[in-house]
């Protein structure tokens, strides 16, 4: 057995080095706490990072995801598609808008949402019953948005592609090609977090990219109140350089440039924390192959972003148990959305996607973070086998 850590070891955690300190108090002896230069920084290098064209910095990802459904204009009744696995806020936007959230269950191979099972349930209905759909890179495994687009056009959706585990991910398209989670070019709209076990930290914070001038104007007029400065047909001739317009009804999502210092800092290294990511997760995959009991999620695929690394286990239960009283705060991502006590007021109920369902049941993340030393890794995987080795299946 590996040495124990002397500290607990969490599913995922910050990394935050003196560079992105330095970034920071120098942002708070600087001129602007908000408002300032660090937030058009911290978007233009974003923007550039995904390789989208528009990156519209907000207060946190679930700001993201409710600026992209007022942004697509979401009415009450209007219904959208998404998956149970996920974090709640990827269909909780829909609700802040009054819209409808109906779910197609996952492809248990991927944990992702199923796109065969999104054309049944699209099939089952007459064209222009749902008007949008929000897949999500869960696990930091992207979405294939190339057929998430066709599926889309042939049935006239709009695509919100919750991003949030996958900055610095892609998929192969059908010609091959690396296809970045949050480029803009498949969906309308993309979104990320940078809430401090995401990949890219400042403190609360998200991002929404998009290519579309049009909405990227909208997300910012609805970042800050609906307040533009750019008067339209109402400005008076004699007003002066004060003069602004609330041109529709807004919110305050904006971020600090404290925050944003802090993002552009970790965003510098962002491509080594994602290649220890991804060596971690390789390191894994290994231990795992061959061990009885447990199956892997989603193994050896290219463009992973490995947010998260999850392992499937009948005795989900006690393996967690155990891993806890060894100091491995493995967690559980995540009880599903139409399981929550909220939707299952709204008329979802356990039975209603089995595979979700299943795999909730089954589904546990490991530690997995860029500062998880190569020792902490034998020693959880240790952890693990002993739990197996004493609980067969
Ligand atoms: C973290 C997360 C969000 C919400 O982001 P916050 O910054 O915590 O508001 C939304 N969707 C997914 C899939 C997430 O993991």
């Amino acid at each position: 057995m590996p040495t124990p850590p002397s500290h607990p070891l969490p599913y995922g955690r910050q990394h935050i080095s003196d560079a992105d300190v330095a970034a920071v108090v120098e942002t708070l002896r600087s001129d602007f706490l908000t408002q300032g230069p660090k937030v058009a920084e911290f978007e233009a290098a974003f923007a550039t990072y995904v390789g989208a064209k528009h990156a519209v910095a907000v207060t946190n990802g679930t700001a993201a995801l409710h600026l992209c459904a007022l942004a697509l204009d979401v009415q009450p009744g209007q219904r959208v598609i998404t998956t149970p696995i996920t974090f709640a806020a990827s269909a909780n936007c829909v609700r802040y808008c009054g819209g409808e959230v109906h779910f197609a269950d996952i492809d248990p191979a991927t944990g992702l949402l199923d796109l065969k099972a999104v054309r049944k349930l699209l099939e089952a209905h007459p064209k222009g019953h749902f008007t949008g759909l929000i897949p999500v890179d869960f696990a930091g495994l992207a979405v294939n948005l190339e057929e998430a687009r066709a599926l889309a056009d042939e049935f006239g959706l709009w695509i919100i592609e919750d991003a949030c585990h996958a900055p610095g991910g892609f998929f192969l398209d059908s010609q091959g090609q690396e296809r970045r989670c949050g480029s803009g070019q498949l969906a309308e709209l993309a979104i990320f977090s940078f809430h401090p076990v995401k990949h890219i930290a400042t403190g609360e914070g998200g991002m929404v990219t998009t290519n579309d001038d049009a909405l990227a104007r909208r997300l910012r007029r609805l970042r800050t109140h609906g307040i533009e400065r750019e008067a339209t047909g109402l400005l008076r001739q004699d007003e002066g350089g004060w003069y602004m317009e609330m041109q529709e009804l807004g919110y305050n999502y904006r971020i600090s440039d404290i925050n944003c210092a802090l993002g552009a800092s970790q965003l510098a290294r962002a491509d080594e924390g994602l290649a220890r990511r991804r060596q971690l997760a390789a390191q894994y995959d290994a231990a795992f192959t061959d061990m009885p009991g447990i199956s892997v999620l989603a193994p050896g695929q290219p463009g992973h972003a490995y947010h998260l690394y999850v392992i499937q286990v009948e005795n989900r239960r006690g393996l967690y148990e155990f891993l806890r009283t060894k100091n491995v705060l493995a967690q559980v991502h995540y009880v599903p959305v139409h399981r929550m006590p909220y939707y299952e007021n709204l008329g979802w109920k356990f039975g209603d996607f089995p595979y979700a369902e299943a795999y909730y049941s089954r589904c546990l993340s490991l530690p997995l973070y860029p500062t998880l030393i190569d020792e902490e890794q034998a020693y959880v995987v240790a952890c693990v086998q002993e739990f197996l080795a004493h609980n067969p299946a």
